[in-house]
């Protein structure tokens, strides 16, 4: 797991982020940085909208 701190520093999640906020937090962040997993509630949340996970072929 690497944490991409220049990416962390750009987007931070407010402690009072919305859903709507905090998908699209998720979102990117899993396809910039990988310091954590993303919670299943919201990777389920981000399928049911036909947000697919970045496969490892496509991370750099
Ligand atoms: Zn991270």
């Amino acid at each position: 797991m690497k944490l991409n701190r220049e990416w962390h520093l750009l987007h931070k999640l407010p402690r009072d982020a919305t859903l709507e906020e905090r998908l699209n937090w998720h979102a990117l962040h899993a396809e910039n940085c990988h310091c954590r997993e993303m919670p299943e509630a919201i990777r389920r949340e981000l399928e049911a909208r036909g947000w697919t996970a970045p496969t490892p072929r496509s991370l750099r």
